[in-house]
């Protein structure tokens, strides 16, 4: 089966605002650089479905799921936290992103899929245990990762995360699950201004100052993410793709360049390959000036896709 390529129209009807930066643009800014690169030639479609209550109650507490469904509007808007808003179809596009991990996880463990990238919104990293946040309400990849856990039977799942911001969620909920290892680079304080302290042994947290660059990204990468990797030895691999560290994009200032997303996605795809056959489900994260989001993401699928030179 070719890798597949998961979204739903129902991940542009959420909205937060005009003026806000996590806009429902952003998934046809994406959609529309894979489409020209020629790279959805080589990709199977698919529509994500709803996550279940069950599936999301692998990674949140019911009664947050329950609270969060009952504050979706029938019109309007409501606000969660500071930066994160609800309009009346939201909690559904939320669903469709928790969703599309869970489907992902599914093609790429038992359809032979190889690899899986799911182009939907609300992002999910932010998104803790019982607290949405950062735009996000979901775990959309702590979703996946306790499906392919506790459904698949899986013993050692990795994620790895490099948006611009930690990946403070994912951490909260799958600190001490010893059967994940999480591995983060991020912006040093930044948004949300934590991580410099891992929550426990199974992360492996990399702040770097604002305009560290390429060097000291593929630096930390190859010091402190590789050998974690290969000594996990994961069945499968998830990655939040988060490509709000580009140096178009001011919501960070690592400094980052679309030649940055193809090397990392390299080095995951070379890690893959050496423990579970290049399994891998990516999920976008963060990313916000259009142009540069756009051909960050088709730098990290082309690579993905083993189309890289
Ligand atoms: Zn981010």
């Amino acid at each position: 089966m070719l890798p597949v390529y998961i979204s739903h129209p129902d991940c542009l009807k959420h909205s937060m605002g005009d003026q806000h930066p996590e806009c429902p643009e952003r998934i046809g800014a994406v959609n529309d650089m894979l489409l020209i690169k020629g790279l959805l030639d080589f990709m199977q479609p698919m529509d994500a479905p709803l996550a279940t209550e069950k599936q999301l109650a692998q990674a949140h507490a019911s009664l947050y799921i329950h609270e969060l469904a009952a504050q979706s509007p029938k019109e309007g808007s409501v606000q969660v936290d500071p930066d994160t808003s609800m309009n009346q179809y939201s909690y559904q596009a939320a669903l469709r992103a928790a969703g599309a991990a869970v489907m992902a996880t599914d093609m790429v463990l038992t359809k032979g899929a190889g690899t899986a990238f799911c182009n939907v919104r609300p992002p999910g990293h932010h998104a803790e245990y019982s607290a949405a946040g950062g735009f996000c309400f979901f775990n959309n990849v702590a979703v996946g990762i306790r499906h392919a856990l506790n459904v698949h039977g899986l013993e050692r799942v990795a994620l790895v995360d490099f948006d611009v911001h930690h990946g403070n969620g994912s951490e909260d909920i799958l600190h001490d699950d010893e059967r994940v290892l999480m591995c983060s680079i991020f912006e040093d304080k930044l948004y949300p201004f934590c991580g410099n302290v891992p929550r426990g042994p199974n992360m492996v947290n990399v702040a770097l100052p604002a305009r560290s660059g390429s060097d000291a990204l593929r630096q930390a990468v190859l010091e402190k993410w590789i050998p974690a990797l290969d000594q996990f030895r994961p069945q499968l691999i998830f990655i939040s793709a988060g490509f709000d560290g580009h140096r178009d994009d001011d919501m960070g200032n690592l400094g980052l360049v679309e030649a940055d997303y193809a090397w990392i996605t390299k080095q995951i795809v070379a890690v893959a390959q050496r423990h579970c056959q290049g399994r891998i489900v990516s999920c976008l994260e963060g990313g916000y000036v259009m142009s540069s989001l756009a051909r960050s993401a088709a730098a990290h699928v082309k690579v993905l896709l083993g189309m890289d030179d």
